[in-house]
Parts: C-alpha cells; sequence; structure tokens
C-alpha cells in the first residue's frame, strides 16, 4: 500500500513582518500506484507543499492532516518520514563537499531500511542505476553535488529514488534547466519507478513539457495556496495551450 492523504493543509512562514499563510487549505489524494501532477504559477506554493510533506522546519503546519497509509506524516522527524517510505527531491538540491556519492546513497540506504546493503550485490545496483541514468561509473566518487551541472543533479536524485524505492515520490521541478536527453533519462527513471508495483508519485511542476513523457493519472492546477482545480491530463494539455490566465483570474476575484 502507498496511500498519501493530504486534508487541509495549512501552512504559514514567518517573515520580518509577522506570519504569513502559504497553503490555504491543500487537499488530495494520492492513492496506491497513482501518478498525479501538480502544476502551478511561481509563486503559488507548490515547493511549500513539497517541503511542508518534506517535514521543513521553516513551514509551520497551522490546520490539516498528512498522512502515509494512515500514518500520521506530520508527527514524524523529517529521518521517519523517510523511512516510512517518503522521498523527497527538492528544487534545489544541497552540495555535501567531501561526502562522495558512492558513501551518501549508502549511507541513505542504510538509514531507511535499517541495515546496511550486501556489498557485492549493492556495488552492481549501484552501477547499474548509474548506467541507466547515463551516468559515467565514475560519478560515484564525486561529491555530491559540488560543481553538479542541472542535469547531472537530477538524475542523482533519480538515481536515489530507484535505489532507495520508497513509496511515494514528490518530485519538484524535477525538469527545470534539463535539455531534452537529460529529460528523457530523468523521465525514463520515474516511469521504471511507477512500474514496480503500487508507487505513488507527486510530481511537481511549472511547465507541461515533462508530462508528454511522464503521463498522470491527474493533474491539480495550483493556483494561490490552494488546488483550483483537478481533472485528468487533458487539463495539462489545456494549460499547454492557454497558460494559467484562467485560474489567476478566477483566483483574483
Ligand atoms: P512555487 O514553488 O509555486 O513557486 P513557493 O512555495 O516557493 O512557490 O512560494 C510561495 C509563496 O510563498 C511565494 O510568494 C514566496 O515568496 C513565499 N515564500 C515561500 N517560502 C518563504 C519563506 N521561507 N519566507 C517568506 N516567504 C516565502
Ligand atoms: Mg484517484
Ligand atoms: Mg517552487
Amino acid at each position: 500500500m502507498s496511500k498519501l492523504e493530504i486534508k487541509d493543509l495549512k501552512v504559514q512562514v514567518q517573515t520580518d513582518d509577522g506570519p504569513i499563510e502559504i497553503l490555504k487549505g491543500v487537499t488530495l489524494t494520492i492513492d496506491d500506484g497513482e501518478t498525479h501532477a501538480i502544476m502551478g504559477p511561481n509563486g503559488s506554493g507548490k515547493s511549500t507543499l513539497a517541503y511542508s510533506i518534506a517535514g521543513h522546519p521553516r513551514y509551520q503546519i497551522t490546520g490539516g492532516t498528512v498522512t502515509l497509509d494512515g500514518e500520521d506524516v506530520l508527527q514524524m522527524s523529517v529521518d521517519e518520514r523517510a523511512r516510512a517510505g517518503l522521498f523527497l527531491a527538492m528544487q534545489y538540491p544541497v552540495e555535501v563537499p567531501g561526502v562522495s556519492v558512492a558513501n551518501f546513497l549508502r549511507t541513505a540506504k542504510t538509514a531507511i531500511d535499517g541495515e546496511a546493503p550486501k556489498l557485492r550485490t549493492w556495488v552492481k545496483d549501484v552501477n547499474g542505476v548509474l548506467e541507466r541514468m547515463n551516468l559515467d561509473p565514475t560519478f560515484s566518487q564525486r561529491s555530491v553535488n559540488e560543481g553538479f551541472s542541472g542535469g547531472e543533479k537530477k538524475r542523482h536524485e533519480i538515481a536515489q529514488l530507484d535505489l532507495l524505492d520508497p513509496k511515494v515520490a514528490v518530485l519538484d521541478e524535477t525538469d527545470s534547466g534539463l535539455d531534452i536527453d537529460a529529460l528523457k533519462v530523468v523521465a525514463d527513471g520515474v516511469n521504471r519507478f511507477r512500474e514496480r508495483e503500487g508507487k505513488g508519485v507527486l510530481l511537481i511542476t511549472h511547465y507541461t513539457r515533462i508530462l508528454r513523457y511522464i503521463k498522470p493519472d491527474h493533474v491539480h492546477v495550483f493556483v494561490a495556496g490552494k488546488v483550483a482545480e483537478s481533472g485528468g491530463p487533458e487539463l495539462a494539455d489545456e494549460l499547454e495551450a492557454n497558460g494559467y490566465d484562467r485560474f489567476l483570474k478566477a483566483a483574483a476575484v
């Protein structure tokens, strides 16, 4: 099972002028095996939703619930969320100087599984994933995200997704800054993950481009901190043709 349920989620951040509410009641259910796309204009709160699910301390939950298979995600530490089966690929990945990709992946896998992966199969698994992501084997000896190109960062994220094998993946702007070849490699990686039994994906994006390669089951238009409209893939086609104007006007009333 892998059911992520977000109900009436309200989130604020502290600013110099006091708290501001960014998420204004987000409700969304990703059922077992479903891929949902959240699409919205810049500043609509998409990353705030991702960070809130991830447990980033800057984002204060003021209302609502998030559960994974009925377990209260909001009560979990960041580590517990990962162990429970949530995977977050962020828009701005952090650099970890001095920690190699190989060590980073092994440490993450050990933390999530509660035991170290067997060395022989692990090395094979890592090499296989790097190859599928079109990354050179020497990539595993580089420091995490240090001097990575935009494309390398995203490929590395999807390599993590493949190896860590979570229940639900939240991918924030996984398509940004990718050329068409890298986009296809990344999309193939996400699609391979989706083919596994019962995996959920929440794909957050500003552009419709990636949805040509990753076909969502449900599409949600996100405006001003909430879901403005939900539909099938045809909603993404409408956004591609007409942009967000219709939704922005409706939200401004
Ligand atoms: P999106 O990912 O859709 O572009 P964000 O979630 O990054 O949107 O931001 C939503 C709104 O919240 C923006 O107006 C942004 O300026 C504001 N915001 C987000 N994080 C913070 C923060 N830590 N402090 C102040 N404002 C923030
Ligand atoms: Mg459904
Ligand atoms: Mg964002």
